[in-house]
């Protein structure tokens, strides 16, 4: 049992917030009269609101300790949480994307604190908290003196997060041990953990130490201390612990987590146990590592050339680090996201699926992939350690992605330095934070990673939102020939009713353009000793380096802006670079889209194939074979709902990309349009064919395979839907995707 929340009337005061009820004008009343003899008060319809932030580990009961009957509790998943908590006035509008769903209503009765708990609560797939409600009668009050939300914590490894970072881990109470049995060690071997405290224990009441003790190894034993925290201490991080086995074992290797409190009589707490992983030393004969680089929102044509036909002084190569790796690597020219936003593209990355059959494609929703097998899964199965350290954000455990890694940080790797005060990447107006950010920012922490695994076998997922956030410094915006601080509102303040205002050839646009390139070129140069340290410790050798991006970014070359819109190549069209140790530098024109990399990447390491996957490996193109006869398919998030005359139309787009033609469809509520381009010509998509009859068979040939992979997609998504609401998820997917030809 852990406490998660316990207030008395004033704490709830303190800490809820009070909402009128919608349909009564709120009244105004002093704090000293919502207290009355030790009681919060609400009246006619208010409700109180508390918030509870982060994912149970098991299950939670909610105690009210009320002096009337008549009034309603209500629990809810949260989705986001409420930094505007007090000041949000309960209304519908308010919670759009916030609020999750209703898990539990029940009648408030009087004394129930005393009772035996009535209410398991268990997380909603998706939520990162809990919202609850106390609501008052509509015409009456209700007197409530406490409020108990308590978690039941089980023993079994579940992921938890500590500081930004999930792991598999289980907590240990204070004065208990925890054995963890792992295989005998190999000479050379070591054995990986963490301990944390969860970030949820809001009071630790008693300092704790741990004492971990690994028989055999060199270390032996490691003792950890965790003191109470105060509020300008760092923030808490999982710390890490390694044990050396440098003689083989024959017994299996034993790991003790002992936790003692140090205080007699402190409240009972406990330690969260990352799982130990045992880590063999890489043998040169064992298959590569993988890095694989994302950097969200890079469009292809951002890197190397990037300046090519731009103002004199600006035509400098945007990526000398990423070029050079470029010069090495087997470049794929056309790599083309299945989807235009970020969920969707890292999610088909890591399943190798469609969006719409791993449907992680809605913005508003939250679905997540965990429960689809997964690039890192089928690595981590192999015994290859799963690390990642991404932005987080669309790339979070709430949508699965921290599923099979060993560690999964979504603080910014590029944006979150050393310094572990800073728990998030930058924040709007708060400029002295920034400058430190800013001064700080590096991939210093992910190459110390690197040199400290590089004799390990290892997937390394990275991922950054720097490019996507346009936060260039100072120089780097001068070397783009703008100034950091514009005039305007930075793209990710811009709101959306002004969009409109962006148009082509207005100044905001260049200058919008101008820090875009410019956040890429900073981010190339935090690339270099990154890149550098690889080189140097002989990791190229023996690691396969993907660098790749889950979609482009759009200036209005078709009308839309930024990203999440419209499927052109500017927001389609990422790069993909490929260096494989051994494999000579080529470059390959043949369309592929970022659903091949996961099956590529599994062959290439020779680890087990997905079960289910909708990409082809590019193991056969890499090695110099002929491109497949194949046609891609990308679609927006579908549908979008949008607003004209006060009703919700959705538009679906969808396109299809061939080695020479793509085509776009868009299906508004009752009328569809297609638009026809030749790539090889017109790159650019400059010149719609739909009605050029040169092209007419072009047209219906490529209509023709838009409408059966469509039909096909729609098959596989149902099916995969069906699967995943059932116990065993993934199995028969496989037939039925092949079934599909696919
Ligand atoms: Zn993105």
């Amino acid at each position: 049992m852990k406490n998660l929340l316990d207030l008395d009337a004033a704490g709830l005061f303190e800490q809820g917030a009070i909402w009128p009820h919608p349909g009564i004008p709120p009244r105004e009343l002093p704090a000293r009269e919502r207290i009355v003899d030790g009681a919060l008060v609400l009246q006619d319809g208010e409700a109180l609101v508390l918030q509870i932030a982060g994912r149970l580990t098991g299950m939670a009961q909610v105690r009210t300790d009320a002096l009337d009957d008549g009034a309603t509790l209500r629990v809810f998943a949260l989705w986001n949480l409420f930094d505007d908590l007090p000041r949000t006035r309960g209304l519908k509008d308010e919670f759009l994307g916030r609020l999750g769903n209703l898990l539990r209503t029940l009648p408030v009765q009087r004394k129930s604190f005393d009772a035996p708990p009535a209410t398991d609560l268990e997380n909603d797939p998706n939520g990162i908290g809990f919202l609850v409600t106390l609501e008052s009668p509509l015409r009456g009050e209700l007197r409530v003196a406490r409020v108990r939300f308590d978690e039941l914590v089980p023993e079994r490894p579940l992921r938890h997060s500590v500081g930004g970072e999930t792991r598999p881990a289980t907590p240990v109470a204070a004065g208990t041990t925890r054995r963890f049995e792992l295989p005998p060690a190999p000479a050379g071997a070591t054995v990986e953990l963490a301990l944390g405290l969860p970030d949820r224990l809001a009071r630790q009441r008693a300092p704790l130490r741990a004492t971990v003790t690994a028989a055999g190894s060199s270390e032996g034993t490691a003792t950890l201390r965790f003191e109470e925290r105060d509020a300008s201490a760092p923030p808490r991080r999982f710390e890490d612990l390694v044990f050396h086995f440098p003689e083989a074992r024959r017994e299996p290797t034993v790991v003790d987590v002992a936790v003692e409190a140090g205080v007699a009589g402190g409240a009972p707490t406990a330690v969260l146990a990352a799982v130990p992983k045992l880590l063999p030393r890489r043998e040169a004969a064992t298959p590569w590592n993988v890095l694989l680089l994302s950097i969200d929102t890079l469009r292809a044509d951002r890197l190397g050339e990037a300046g090519e036909g731009g103002e004199a002084g600006k035509d400098a190569d945007l990526t000398p680090n990423l070029s050079r790796l470029a010069r090495e690597s087997v470049r794929f020219t056309r790599c083309f996201s299945p989807a235009n936003f970020t969920v969707p593209g890292h999610a088909s990355l890591m399943t190798g699926l469609q969006p719409v059959v791993h449907g992680a494609n809605r913005f508003g929703d939250r679905v997540s992939i965990r429960r689809w097998p997964s690039l890192a899964g089928q690595l981590a199965s192999a015994g290859v350690f799963t690390a990642a350290f991404s932005g987080g954000g669309f790339v979070d455990p709430a949508f699965g992605f921290d599923e099979h890694f060993d560690r999964y940080c979504t603080l910014d790797p590029l944006m979150s330095p050393r310094n572990p005060r800073y728990d998030a990447g930058p924040i709007r107006h708060a400029e002295a934070v920034n400058r430190k950010l800013r001064e700080a920012m590096s991939f210093a922490r992910v190459a110390d990673w690197l040199s400290a695994h590089a004799d390990r076998r290892f997937f390394l997922f990275l991922h950054t939102y720097f490019a996507h956030d346009y936060w260039p410094s100072p120089a780097f915006a001068r070397a783009r020939g703008a100034d950091a601080e514009g005039p305007w509102p930075p793209p990710l303040d811009l709101p959306t009713a002004e969009f409109g205002k962006v148009v082509a050839g207005s100044p905001q646009l260049d200058w919008y353009r101008a820090l875009y390139d410019a956040t890429v070129s900073e981010t190339d140069a935090a690339l270099e000793p990154l890149l550098a340290r690889l080189r140097e410790s002989g990791l190229l050798e023996s690691t396969i380096v993907v660098v790749v991006a889950d979609h482009g970014e759009a200036f209005r070359e078709h009308g839309t802006l930024f990203h999440a819109n419209g499927l052109h190549n500017e927001v389609l069209h990422v790069p993909l670079l490929m260096r494989v140790p051994g494999l000579a530098p080529a470059t390959i024109d043949a369309p592929v889209s970022l659903i091949d990399l996961a099956p590529t990447l599994l062959e290439l390491t020779g680890a087990a194939p997905l079960d289910a996957v909708q990409g082809v490996s590019l193991v056969p193109l890499l090695r110099g074979g002929e491109p497949p006869d194949r046609v891609l398919l990308s679609q927006d998030c579908p549908p979008i709902g949008k607003s004209a005359n006060g009703t919700r139309v959705e538009i679906t787009h969808s396109a299809l990309i061939g080695s020479r033609f793509k085509l776009i469809r868009i299906v508004g509520e009752d009328e569809s349009t297609d638009s026809l381009y030749d790539l090889v010509a017109d790159p650019g998509e400059t010149h719609d064919l739909a009605k050029d009859p040169l092209y007419t068979g072009a047209l219906a040939s490529a209509r023709s395979s838009l409408e059966h992979l469509l039909g096909a997609m729609q098959q596989a998504a149902d099916r995969a839907k069906a699967l995943q609401e059932s116990a065993a998820p993934n199995a028969g997917l496989d037939d039925d995707l092949h079934r599909l030809g696919y």
